[in-house]
């Protein structure tokens, strides 16, 4: 499947001319999913044996990034939705997999809970029962999509085995479920990132996704290379993005009384030429790990766990000179900068946050495992 001429197409005539609205009236992009899932792009990573694009992680964050040049919520619902996939696959549910190749489902990740909160790895929300149907209790303080969605992967402690966590495919609608207040962020602001309470949702044990207890080995091992890969692509699309919307205000802004363009100043041209530089140092990180991964190399997981981190840095980073560079016109809305500026902070505190991705590439470099039992 050629992807690449749908999503250019997608991208011009609906995410870009939609971006500054979506963020403007926090409202989800539903068009642009619409029009995604019309081009084929929600089943891009499904497998091609059960419909989908059979694309893999380099693929995956080609179509990140780029959404992410027009709209960063947009890029942020697609980067959950192939996180979530990625479970799927996994845990080879080809019921659903076969819904989402006909880009009628779109589906998320439910980790993150109100008493865990950032440590998605230590569950506090319960699975019982004994028979054929188990009662999900969960609060979740972060749901992507929450309602948009059709299916969320959903984190609990086990249901019998040991372990810190099971995973959970719990479709929307499902009674029990209570979906909580409008997201009203500071960022990508179209997300529609709010809390899910789970009270005695009932699904039945087919629910359960790979083997009870093992849900965080599935977890680190099948979904998080995905989410911080794409994660990064979505910092490197912002990065390109507000240096172009930089470069293009430095260059057709004057000083009248000088008679000279904004680009003229040296100050300024360093600042951009800072900005270029750390975008494309993180987008050959990406690549380095894409090709290390691809390869089997032996720093491939080290390099996983960094490029989130590298990432969430220098998107703050290069916004923040965005911001410097552009003065107060970059202050107003209609620049779009002051945009990129909110949205380029949400990365850093998406779990794993930027301090747990530095504490877990400290403990691989030491030989450390990345968690311990006080984490769990
Ligand atoms: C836009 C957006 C969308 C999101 N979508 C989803 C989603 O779809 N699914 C989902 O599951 N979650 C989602 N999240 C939640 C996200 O993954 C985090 O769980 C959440 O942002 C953590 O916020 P908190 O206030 O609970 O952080 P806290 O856990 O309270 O952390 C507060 C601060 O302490 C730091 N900290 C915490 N523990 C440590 C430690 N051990 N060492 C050093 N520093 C530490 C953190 O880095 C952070 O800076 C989303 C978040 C955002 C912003």
């Amino acid at each position: 499947m050629t992807y690449q001429d749908p999503l250019e197409r997608v991208v011009k005539e609906v995410v870009l001319p939609a971006a500054e609205s979506v963020d403007r009236s926090a409202t989800f992009p539903r068009e642009a999913v619409n029009a995604l899932a019309g081009a084929g792009l929600l089943a891009l990573t499904v497998p091609s044996g059960y419909g989908g694009g059979g694309a893999g992680l380099p693929a995956a964050t080609d179509v990140v990034q780029q959404l992410s040049t027009a709209c960063g919520s947009t890029a942020m619902v697609v980067m959950m939705h192939y996180s979530a996939v990625a479970a799927l696959v996994a845990a080879d549910r080809e019921d659903v997999l076969r819904e989402i190749a006909t880009g009628r489902h779109l589906s998320t990740l439910a980790f993150s809970e109100t008493g865990s909160r950032s440590h998605f790895w230590a569950p506090l929300g319960t699975a019982t029962g004994d028979g054929t149907e188990i009662r999900l209790n969960s609060r979740k303080s972060w749901v992507t999509s929450a309602s948009h969605a059709d299916s969320y992967i959903w984190s609990s402690r086990p249901l019998a085995a040991p372990g810190p966590m099971t995973l959970w495919l719990v479709r929307t609608g499902t009674p029990g479920l209570s979906i909580g207040p409008e997201f009203d962020g500071l960022g990508l602001r179209g997300n529609d990132s709010r809390p899910v309470t789970g009270t005695d949702v009932e699904v039945p044990r087919t629910a359960l996704l790979g083997v009870d207890g093992a849900g965080l080995d599935l977890a680190l091992s099948a979904v998080l290379p995905w989410f911080l890969l794409l994660n990064a692509a979505a910092s490197i699309g912002l990065m390109r993005a507000v240096t172009g919307e930089t470069a293009e205000h430095l260059t057709r802004t004057r000083l009248r009384h000088l008679d000279r363009s904004l680009a003229q100043l040296p100050d300024s041209r360093a600042q951009l030429a800072r900005m270029r530089i750390e975008t494309d140092r993180t987008a050959a990180l990406l690549d380095r790990t894409l090709a290390a991964l691809q390869k089997g190399h032996d720093d491939a997981q080290l390099l996983v766990l960094e490029v989130k981190a590298a990432a969430d840095g220098s998107a703050a980073e290069v916004a923040d000179l965005a911001m410097t560079a552009c003065g107060g016109a970059a202050f107003r809305r209609e620049l779009g900068i002051e945009r990129r500026f909110r949205d380029s902070r949400a990365a850093r505190v998406m779990a794993p946050t930027t301090p747990a991705l530095l504490d877990f590439v400290g403990r691989a470099l030491c030989g450390l495992p990345l968690l311990d039992g006080a984490d769990g």
